[in-house]
């Protein structure tokens, strides 16, 4: 049987390719970390994680314990930071199961010291961001957490690996990216000029990856753009990079009918007809992630024309226009093509509800069905 449900297809080809293409613009020195947290953004993250592998990427970064043993689970053979605030408890586990675990305040130094095991640590510096980690704003702060970071170097379990930090804004403003990359640079010279050369440093998401070589240093934590989308508007000029987009959406046509003049689509009835309108029924809504926004705003493709969604989008249904279009039951309609098509793009879907990429593809609802393909 075919499946007709709202279904999510994701080119693992094309994961594989964007990360290539990404380590090929860092270099050989800088290594890539998938950031695979969020269910790999929608995109299901063992899959990810697995194609990640096969070209050489094993390192991987997610929010949680949960997501780090979903991968240990699945038998990804790789190294995993998890990036977001753990317990005690989960403290004691991560050690267990060779996790790199973040500290990023005092309190969680000293759960490692009382737990007394050795857990492989990254220490997190919050150089403007102002969430998660160390506060190191200002070039007069570095001394203070000179003095706090020496004391977690030299623990015998708190063994740290990585030092890191994340950009507030690097997609948008130089000016603030290069503040905080300064005082970071000036942070990782002084712990160097202590010896302590073998720690890692790392701080470049996707935007800070692209757009500013200088922040790649040991390693690039990548997420957004590793799923062939950018965290800006195009790809700046001079830029030799090309990222395809992993991810297209779809659904179903699975009832088509007439409506006269000044007949009324969706609860609420916020859609009037102005004349006759052939409409078809889609079987995809909010709860997979068409957010409600999209109602009377939503563009989707069946046979090769743009459709419009008319009336509210509703929880697992959404109806479009195809008064223009030949259509017949079962026909596919997509919100995310495979090709290229800007307005069909997630860039396009998360501008319409003013929103982010991100946020349009962690709401993907479990409920889609992923489909893997390798074109
Ligand atoms: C999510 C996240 C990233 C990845 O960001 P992208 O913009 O998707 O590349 C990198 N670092 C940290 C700390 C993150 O939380």
């Amino acid at each position: 049987m075919n499946y007709i449900g709202p279904e999510a297809i994701i080119d693992l080809g094309k994961y594989k390719n964007n990360l290539l293409s990404i380590q090929d613009y860092v270099g050989v020195h800088t290594k890539v970390m998938a950031v695979v947290k969020a269910n790999a953004y929608g995109h299901g993250a063992v899959y990810i994680a697995k194609a990640a592998l096969q070209v050489g990427i094993n390192h991987f970064a997610v929010a949680t314990l949960y997501e780090a043993m979903e991968l240990v689970n699945a038998g990804i053979d790789g190294i995993i930071l998890i990036l977001g605030h753990l317990t005690s408890d989960e403290l004691k586990i991560a050690g267990e199961k060779h996790l790199r675990v973040t500290i990023s305040s005092m309190e969680t130094f000293e759960m490692i010291q009382e737990l007394g095991i050795k857990i492989s640590t990254h220490i997190k510096v919050d150089t403007g961001l102002s969430r998660y980690g160390f506060y190191l704003h200002r070039l007069n702060d570095i001394p203070n957490l000179i003095e706090s970071c020496t004391r977690m170097i030299h623990s015998k379990f708190a063994i740290v690996e990585g030092i890191y930090t994340h950009f507030s804004s690097s997609d948008s403003d130089y000016e603030f990216t290069m503040d905080q990359f300064n005082i970071f640079s000036e942070f990782k010279k002084q712990i160097h000029s202590l010896g302590e050369t073998s720690i890692m440093f790392h701080c470049a998401n996707s935007a800070a990856t692209i757009k500013y070589k200088q922040t790649h240093l040991d390693m690039v934590r990548v997420g957004l753009s590793s799923f062939g989308i950018l965290p800006f508007e195009d790809m700046p000029p001079g830029i030799d990079l090309t990222l395809n987009p992993v991810l297209s959406l779809k659904s179903s046509i699975t009832q088509i009918k007439n409506l006269l003049q000044d007949d009324f689509v969706g609860y609420g009835r916020t859609y009037k007809t102005k004349h006759k309108v052939k409409i078809a029924i889609l079987n995809i809504g909010y709860a997979d992630g068409i957010n409600r926004l999209l109602s009377n705003h939503g563009l989707v493709l069946v046979n090769g024309k743009i459709a419009k969604i008319i009336g509210r989008v509703s929880m697992d249904v959404c109806t479009i226009d195809v008064t223009d279009i030949d259509v017949s039951l079962y026909d596919e309609a997509y919100f995310v093509s495979p090709n290229k098509t800007d307005v069909l793009s997630v860039k396009h879907m998360a501008s319409l509800i003013n929103t982010i990429e991100y946020e349009v593809l962690c709401n993907l609802g479990t409920r889609i069905k992923r489909t893997y393909i390798s074109g």
